[in-house]
């Protein structure tokens, strides 16, 4: 039997940030979204990186492995969404960087220094989405109120 996990929600408005520069990234959003009060929502960003901090989950060992991006870089595409942990907005957000020649990195976006970027969040309306502890991937996964 298949279980698919899912909830239909409607946008309940387009937010639009210019993130600060030196801000972390990933922080910036979280903020926003506390600030904001928003439980659960989805967004874009673009812009421009000093450095990051990508993440790989190993599939095997359950645990991230950290790359890190020291050099400037280009936020080539960047998607996310937020819901809540532990009873708090939390972000998820995914990044391809670009380098000087074109070259890409991409992954699980853990933090990144601001250079400029722009942030468009969709706020959803709809059930609560709240991350659990899953026991088959070790990873804290939706479940939907
Ligand atoms: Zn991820």
């Amino acid at each position: 039997m298949i279980f698919i996990e899912f909830a239909e929600f409607e946008i309940e408005k387009v937010i639009m940030a210019r993130a600060d520069h030196d801000a972390d990234i990933v922080e910036f959003i979280t903020d926003l979204a506390k600030t904001e009060e928003i439980e659960a929502g989805i967004f874009t960003a673009m812009g421009a990186l000093k450095n990051a901090r990508l993440g790989y989950y190993d599939q095997e060992v359950h645990e991230y492995q950290e790359l890190k991006i020291d050099e400037h870089c280009e936020i080539a595409s960047c998607v996310g969404n937020i819901s809540i942990l532990e009873g708090e907005p939390f972000v998820h957000s995914h990044a391809v960087l670009s380098y000087e020649d074109g070259e890409t990195v991409a992954g699980h976006l853990n933090a990144g220094r601001v250079f400029a970027s722009e942030i468009h969040v969709q706020v959803v309306d709809g059930p609560k989405v709240e991350r659990k502890h899953d026991n088959v991937t070790d990873l804290s996964l939706w479940k939907f109120g």
